[in-house]
């Protein structure tokens, strides 16, 4: 399989200490806890990923198990350690999960004892979103079948070197590594258009737009007069930000045009209030010859995100997350996203994970659950078994590989 969307980066990757409990701290389940990132009516900051740490104990795990047992997120995980390290029980107890802790924390003090992981889960090719540093070259620093995307959302709140997203990145930070100083809006409009060239030198393989955690999804038109009124302004108002916003990442969906890039795109869930998909329909029509990868069905607008596949002829989807999230709406999404897209080219599967282990959860579930359909829509007579052979391994890598060009790697 190619997968085509992970948070994977070599913090947490290689580290050699992994064990139960921060396989449930730093993935999905987490969220069971408390959400990772912040809304706008609430105080501002993300926490990272798996702090504070403690070490495996019945009591740390038991929330999970005992009072979030049924979340989509934590059955996933349950699944999984014990696929990869139970004995056949099925469930992680008071019984069993020092046993279960000590094969997960033998298994990562492996070099690379990961990897071991996505093999199992016959996942070739990964491209990673390493948010904590979106300039990484992933293929150099975490391991061969690995490529990334390059988040925009830093440089989308730019307007002055202190300004940084929701994960705390600065674009300025950024551009200073690449030794990019911007000096103006103008500068700064020419850097973008040098990160965009310099992308393949980095193996980095699309734009992603994640700033659904940091602002609503409605980008306007460009109001250039407007963005370039909040540059360098120690607090730009609110208009001021969403225009230099809007501005940036319309710059980015022209230049991803120009170099064909693909750009993916996180849509629902996030900041609820403004994540609807339709918000980005303007963004869409104005980059008829962009290539959006519209990500997580748009949990919970499904359909609406379907239904702009149907229309829009430069939409594509990435599944990834809709089977962590709710596998009954993955299954039924997958029945009418067969039968309503215009072409076989239009799916394809990422994971959406930190560790490997969560990874192989997500992918397995999604192969398994498209499996699944394939045989229901052969037995109910919607597609011949000879259909079902040759649409499989488009959505489980063929798709993947030529939507963004993975051959020439
Ligand atoms: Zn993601």
């Amino acid at each position: 399989m190619v997968d085509v969307h992970e948070h994977h980066f070599p913090r947490v990757l290689d580290a050699s200490d992994v064990d139960l409990l921060r396989l449930f701290t730093e993935s999905y389940a987490s969220w069971t806890r408390g959400r990772s990132f912040s809304l706008p009516s609430e105080a501002q900051g993300s926490k990272p990923v798996g702090l504070p740490r403690v070490p495996t104990t019945w009591d740390a795990l038991a929330p999970y198990l005992t009072e979030s047992g049924s979340n989509s997120f934590v059955r996933n995980l349950v699944r999984v350690v014990n696929e990869l390290y139970g004995d056949g029980e099925g469930s992680i107890t008071q019984a069993n999960w020092e046993r279960l802790d000590a094969r997960v924390r033998q298994q990562h003090a492996k070099p690379h004892g990961w990897r071991e992981v996505l093999d199992r889960a016959r996942i070739g090719g990964i491209i990673t979103d390493p948010y904590v540093d979106p300039m990484v070259d992933a293929h150099v620093e975490i391991s061969p079948r690995h490529v990334s995307v390059m988040r925009i959302n830093a440089f989308a709140c730019g307007w002055n070197p202190e300004a940084k997203d929701h994960n705390g990145t600065s674009a300025h930070e950024l551009l200073d590594r690449l030794k990019i100083y911007p000096r103006s809006f103008d500068y700064y409009l020419e850097a973008l258009e040098q990160l965009v060239a310099g992308a393949a030198g980095r193996h980095q393989v699309a734009l992603k737009i994640a700033l659904a955690y940091d602002r609503y999804l409605d980008f306007d038109a460009p109001d250039e007069a407007l963005a370039r009124s909040a540059w360098g302004k120690p607090s730009p108002n609110a208009a001021e930000q969403k225009a230099f916003s809007d501005f940036v990442v319309d710059r980015f969906c022209r230049l991803a045009a120009e170099y064909d890039l693909p750009v993916q795109m996180h849509l629902g869930s996030a900041i609820i209030r403004g994540s609807h998909p339709l918000n980005t329909a303007g963004l869409i029509e104005r980059h008829p010859r962009t290539r959006f990868l519209l990500m997580h069905l748009a949990y919970p607008w499904a359909r609406e995100v379907l239904g702009m596949g149907l229309i829009y002829r430069n939409v594509w989807h990435d599944l990834c997350w809709a089977p962590l999230l709710s596998p009954t709406l993955f299954r039924q999404s997958l029945h009418e996203a067969i039968e309503v897209l215009p072409d076989e080219s239009r799916m394809m599967f990422g994971g959406d994970n930190w560790h490997a282990e969560e990874t192989y959860g997500a992918m397995s579930m999604a192969r398994r659950i498209l499996a699944e359909v394939l045989e229901d829509k052969i037995r109910d007579g919607y597609l011949a078994e000879d259909d079902a052979r040759r649409l499989a391994p488009k959505i489980l890598s063929d798709n993947a590989v030529s939507f963004f060009g993975l051959g020439q790697l």
